[in-house]
């Protein structure tokens, strides 16, 4: 499979494509990227990496990183987590409090901000120091000891961060939440903070596509089942109410991010990640979708 003729070809059809998508304006601080920004890489289980554009650049990752508090928690505790938090896509927006109220504070998934919220509550509840403790994590998960969270961005949002408030002590009220809800959303606004390029990122995930194992050290993230259930997961929640038509379209298991980042993962083959700050009115990355469409198209390689 040539991955860098298909890669090259495909941005270069869809870098000059309108753009029709908006910057986000909830978080300020994002509100400031150059919206013209495109990157990909792709990352193989063979060890190779092919990268296009501004695959080099850091971006706010945001809901991508909920895939790894997942993970760590996950690995922590094992299937006691669905006891708080259900596997069933929701949709309903990122943001939504609607189903929460409905559903007794259980929320539907761990990749809505709700269902995130209730794994950091679980990572508090556990970890010694949650913060240094997870960001280790991710550079071990990165090969990767500069990555870091972002202070400004952090700050932005918990500056404007209204609805994830609400949706903390929403959860909260239904006893749902352990811990003191402005500890869960200080860790919370960190970890979505926190910054990759598309290089860092398909590198990172590539544990997905390798049944739980870091590719670099071999070292055992989850388990097989759950790095099935993990990738599942992906497939039906990681685009809100916007995984169908992803699934629909790319035929991959990934996760969406407000910061235009998508990474998708091809289980035993590859981990691609997309960047491109405009996003759809379902906050998915306009440009980003685009070109994974086209990239599964003609490489042939979506798992249907
Ligand atoms: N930090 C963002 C929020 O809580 C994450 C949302 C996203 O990336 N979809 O609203």
């Amino acid at each position: 499979m040539n991955f860098e003729e298909i890669i090259r070809e495909v941005y270069l059809k869809n870098q000059p494509v309108e753009e029709k998508g908006q910057l986000p304006a909830y978080i300020p601080e994002l509100r400031y990227v150059d919206p013209a920004k495109f990157g990909v890489c792709v990352s193989t289980l063979q060890k190779e990496t092919y990268g296009i554009g501004d695959y080099q650049e850091r971006f706010s990752i945001q809901s991508i990183a909920k895939v790894l508090s997942l993970s760590l928690a996950y690995s922590m505790l094992g299937g006691n987590i669905w006891n708080r938090v259900g596997v069933e896509p929701s949709g309903t927006s990122f943001n939504s409090l609607i189903q929460l109220e409905l559903e007794h504070g259980i929320p539907r998934n761990p990749f809505i901000n709700a269902g995130a919220l209730v794994i950091c509550d679980i990572l508090l509840t556990h970890l010694t120091h949650p913060k240094e403790e997870f960001l280790d994590y991710v550079r071990s998960l990165s090969n990767n000891p500069d990555l870091t969270y972002s202070d400004r961005i952090a700050a932005s949002e918990k500056q404007a961060g209204y609805r994830n408030v609400a949706l903390c002590n929403l959860i909260k009220s239904f006893d749902n939440i352990m811990n003191d809800p402005v500890d869960v959303l200080d860790f919370y606004f960190n970890l979505c903070s926190l910054e990759m390029s598309c290089e860092e990122l398909s590198r990172t995930f590539l544990y997905l596509a390798n049944d739980g194992y870091t590719l670099h050290d071999d070292k055992q993230i989850l388990t097989k089942s759950q790095t099935k259930r993990t990738n599942a997961l992906m497939q039906t929640c990681g685009f809100y109410d916007e995984s169908g038509e992803f699934a629909f379209k790319v035929g991959l298991p990934g996760k969406s991010g407000v910061g235009g980042g998508i990474v998708a993962i091809h289980p035993l083959q590859y981990s691609i990640a997309v960047w491109s700050p405009c996003l759809n009115e379902k906050g998915n990355s306009y440009k980003g979708m685009l070109f994974l469409e086209e990239f599964t198209t003609r490489s042939e390689l979506s798992i249907f």
